[in-house]
């Protein structure tokens, strides 16, 4: 295995090998960007990978997405991501344990917190081994909601010239921590909401708590004649299939790498759909973990999540001005900014 020959290598600071034969831990931190003296932040995933290339591959991928998140909010961090690999694990508590151990040997340069398959009780069985960890304090999905409504407001306001949404609607893909909060937002402000989930739990309990909502199969969701489709799921919900059938104005949502790849942008702007890049509008969650690495100040937190707003204003109107699509003047502002910090 060559490391650099993988198409998500970026000429990475580091790349770490954390291992510990008693407990079964094998884990990978990638470090992408960032200076000496400040640390890189990203979460820690815990999944069950086919094998150790394909943990290898992904922890390439994510902190090099952390980058990207972190130059566009403004932050002076650089981007990292750690991977667990789940699959020989039998005592989750006591590998999280070791992780945490390792971790210290970093001495503060990645920082890091809980991604897809972490809890909050895993994260305080980390936190008592190593100070590198965040989101104790902060509520990183609240703060990411926050964000896309900020920047949901923007792309209205652009696109319909009018803030009013009442008189919107919208399609809400995945009611999980971040769809249900934003459906709760545009709910009490009636808007007309259609919503889709591929668990069926998740569909009964958002009737039940706004009865006025029009749920639909997860397959429909991208057909509805809608303003706004917010997705709100996993990856690649932006594919060569499902544009086609797009019919909506704006597409804005919380689901990291919404598009399945950067060409997309140019497609969804000849179909007259305002895109905007998925990791300025789902920032809250990063901005909000590094204020409490910071201060825990809730009015810096505030102004923060209000700068999502600012901040795809500018990339909307760059985007009119260059004729480019906004994915790709957000890529490239993003990458001279990481590649040129110290
Ligand atoms: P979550 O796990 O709470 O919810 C995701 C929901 O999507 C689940 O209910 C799941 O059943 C549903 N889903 C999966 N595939 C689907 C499909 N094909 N169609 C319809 N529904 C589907 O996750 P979350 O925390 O709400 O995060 C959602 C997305 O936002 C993810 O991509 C995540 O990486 C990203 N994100 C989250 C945060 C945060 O603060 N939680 C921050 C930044 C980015």
């Amino acid at each position: 295995m060559n490391i650099e020959e993988f198409p998500e290598f970026d000429n990475h600071r580091s790349i770490h090998f954390l291992q510990d034969k008693s407990t079964g831990l094998r884990a990978f931190v990638a470090i992408h960007r960032g200076g000496i003296n400040y640390p890189s932040f990203g979460a820690t995933r815990y999944w069950e990978y086919k094998n150790e290339e394909e943990a290898i591959r992904d922890v390439l991928r994510l902190s090099r997405g952390m980058s990207y998140k972190s130059a566009m909010a403004g932050l002076i961090y650089g981007g990292a991501k750690a991977v667990i690999m789940a699959g020989l694990v039998k005592d989750k508590k006591a590998v999280l344990r070791a992780y945490a151990e390792k971790l210290n040997y970093l001495t503060g340069h990645f920082v890091t917190g809980t991604d897809v398959g972490m809890t909050k009780e895993d994260l305080l069985v980390m936190a008592r081994v190593s100070d590198n960890f965040v989101g104790l304090k902060a509520n990183p999905e609240k703060s990411t909601v926050d964000g896309v409504c900020e920047a949901l407001k923007v792309c209205i306001q652009e696109v319909f010239n009018d803030i009013d949404l009442s008189k919107r609607s919208f399609s809400v893909q995945g009611l999980g921590k971040t769809g249900v909060g934003i459906i709760e937002k545009l709910y009490e402000q009636g808007a007309t909401i259609f919503a889709t989930d591929i668990n069926k739990k998740k569909i009964s309990e958002i009737s039940r708590s706004f009865p006025k909502i029009n749920i639909c199969s997860p397959e429909s969701i991208y057909s509805k004649n809608v303003d706004v489709f917010v997705p709100c799921a996993l990856s690649h919900s932006i594919n060569k299939k499902s544009i086609k059938r797009l019919r909506v104005k704006i597409i804005a949502g919380s689901a990291n790498n919404q598009l399945e790849n950067e060409d997309l942008g140019v497609q969804l702007m000849v179909k007259g759909i305002l895109y905007a890049p998925d990791y300025i509008v789902n920032a809250g969650g990063l901005i909000s973990v590094i204020n409490e690495y910071e201060s825990n100040r809730q009015e810096a937190l505030e102004e923060k999540i209000k700068n999502i707003g600012v901040n795809i204003r500018k990339i909307i109107t760059t985007s009119r001005r260059q004729k480019k699509p906004t994915n790709f003047i957000a890529n490239r502002i993003a990458e001279n900014i990481f590649n040129n910090a110290s």
